[in-house]
């Protein structure tokens, strides 16, 4: 599963921040998914609940924000937003496309004291 992985980057960051802002105790970690991130958003609150289990993030709840797939088609030159995950220009039908945004996964924000 591609999500565990992502969540084991996420602590070590999570993890980094930690020490450079002196947080004991992380409430809540924000994430942003893009809709064309290919991200399973259900896979990632289930490998977080796993990976979280028995370290210091047990009690540390995890908000996913999703950000907009935007697509640009290369034919018509513009930019379109994602539709039912279909990958194809709504001018020309055309699937010369290229990603404007909603590829990423990024961590937002870390809340804690
Ligand atoms: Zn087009």
């Amino acid at each position: 599963m591609h999500e565990l992985g992502l969540i084991d980057a996420l602590l070590r960051t999570v993890r980094r921040v930690c020490g450079e802002e002196k947080l004991e105790r992380v409430d809540r970690i924000v994430l942003e998914v893009g809709e064309l991130s290919g991200i399973e958003i259900p896979y990632l609150y289930d490998g977080f609940n796993a990976v979280a289990q028995g370290t210091e993030f047990e009690e540390t709840e995890l908000a996913v924000e999703t950000v907009p797939g935007i697509l640009h088609c290369n034919e018509c030159d513009i930019d379109f937003p994602l539709k039912d995950q279909e990958l194809i220009c709504p001018e020309c039908f055309g699937k010369n496309l290229s990603i404007v945004s909603g590829r990423d996964m990024t961590l937002k924000s870390i809340e804690g004291n």
